[in-house]
């Protein structure tokens, strides 16, 4: 029920998911910790809203083995200055444990041609990832209900004859909008919102790009190898995510083959590689995620297939403002920043925020953090044209820029993040 409408409503409560990431240490029973997180929920007797809950230094067995409890969703869900008030909530609690085993990678034959990448979900890797995602449009949680409505009719057996559906996303747009890393984040979150119903989960990454290497006579039997491996994951009751990157090197493919450029051998792997999907669309444990750095040159073939198509464009003013927010916090978190001298410490707001509290002239800042903010707002209007990745590697770039980097306050850093913005665009015309 959770994610058949717009709003999650049971018994007018709203379903609201709580994650708690166990210590990699721990070997507490998942049950046994989500009955002591519930209790603990019991017990709050508070309102609910996105973010972190701290663990209750009074509670020794969560304190052992949990790292971290994080609400989720309700942001959207509440007009209530964002709150929602805990006899309003019916939390479901999810509990897991990161894999540390990083990347299991799959080289294949002579040419030792890297086909495809595996990791186990939740990844320590992608920790976090889905957070620092930062887009205005709701596009993340459409997803995340997008996936969860079709993982819900698989497992409840909806003939696909009747009511069809597949499982195969496509997210295209501008290269650094963050299409690859949203797949690997939405990925991940699945995994952890999922992980009572299946034995294990996988993420497997195939860069389409490198399937087309110059040994087409290779591909072909690349493409096996690679969809026969899958397969057998899927056999196991896995749920496995695979995400195929640059999909538009499909349709380049077939193009060079069509103009006679290319040897037809390119034609049958893309053929091969469409088949071996619409085999795996037929099993229900299985996710396809694809992006595309170009709308226009995505194999026709391909775009048919896909059930979500989602536009990832380039980052808001708004989206822009946070993902610095994000940055500054986190040089100020490891000390690499400082407050300048005459001022306190202070949390640096969010855009909506900050927008609310100027609307209603409830300013709690003192001048001199107004004065940082203007230029936080300065910075994220001047970055207009860059990318997210662009964005997240500025401040890096603004620092190494600087003249005296071992000692930097915030307002003298800002200053120079805007003049760094303004060259990086410049370079980049
Ligand atoms: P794409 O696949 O679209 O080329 P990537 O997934 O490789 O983009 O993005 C690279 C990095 O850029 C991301 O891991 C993230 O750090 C940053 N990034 C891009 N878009 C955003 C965004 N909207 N919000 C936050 N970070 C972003």
């Amino acid at each position: 029920p959770s994610i058949s409408g717009p709003l999650p409503l049971v018994d007018d409560m709203v379903l609201v998911s709580v994650e708690v990431c166990l210590n990699p240490s721990s070997v507490a029973r998942p049950e046994d910790v989500r009955i002591a997180i519930e209790r603990m929920l019991e017990k709050r007797c508070l309102s609910f809203t996105d973010g972190p809950v701290p663990i209750p230094l009074d509670d020794s067995f969560l304190m052992e083995n949990v790292k971290r409890i994080h609400i989720c969703g309700t942001d959207e869900l509440v007009s209530n200055h964002g709150v929602l008030l805990f006899w309003q909530v019916r939390p479901v609690v999810h509990v897991y444990q990161l894999c540390e085993d990083g990347v299991g990678e799959e080289i294949s034959g002579d040419e030792m041609l890297s086909s495809f990448n595996e990791w186990v979900l939740p990844a320590k890797e992608y920790d976090g990832l889905w957070e620092s995602l930062i887009y205005e449009t709701g596009l993340k949680q459409r997803l995340l209900r997008y996936a969860a409505s079709a993982l819900l009719f698989t497992e409840k057996g909806v003939d696909p004859c009747l009511v069809s559906w597949n499982r195969i996303i496509l997210l295209h747009g501008p290269p650094g909008t963050g299409k690859t890393s949203l797949c690997k984040a939405l990925a991940q979150k699945l995994s952890i919102r999922c992980k009572s119903r299946y034995s294990s989960c996988q993420l497997v990454e195939v860069n389409a790009h490198s399937l087309f290497s110059k040994w087409f006579s290779e591909s072909g039997k690349l493409v096996a190898k690679l969809f026969q491996k899958i397969q057998e994951m899927v056999e196991e009751d896995n749920l496995v995510f695979v995400l195929i990157d640059e999909v538009e090197s499909l349709a380049a493919a077939r193009q060079a083959a069509l103009s006679g450029s290319e040897p037809s051998d390119a034609i049958r792997v893309v053929n091969a590689l469409l088949t071996q999907m619409d085999r795996l669309k037929s099993s229900p444990n299985v996710i396809i995620l694809t992006t595309s750095n170009i709308t226009a040159a995505i194999d026709i073939a391909f775009v048919d297939r896909a059930d979500i198509k989602a536009y990832v464009g380039p980052p808001t003013l708004q989206a822009r403002f946070e993902i610095l927010r994000s940055c500054l916090e986190e040089l100020l978190r490891t000390g690499i920043l400082i407050y300048p001298k005459e001022q306190d410490s202070f949390t640096l707001p969010s855009f909506s925020t900050l927008k609310e509290r100027l609307h209603h002239c409830e300013l709690q800042e003192s001048e001199g953090q107004l004065c940082l903010l203007k230029q936080l707002i300065e910075a994220a209007e001047v970055s207009e044209g860059l990318s997210g990745r662009a964005l997240r590697k500025l401040p890096f770039l603004a620092h190494a820029a600087l003249s005296n980097p071992n000692y930097c306050d915030l307002c003298k850093f800002l200053n120079t993040l805007i003049e760094t913005a303004r060259r990086e665009l410049l370079e980049s015309h």
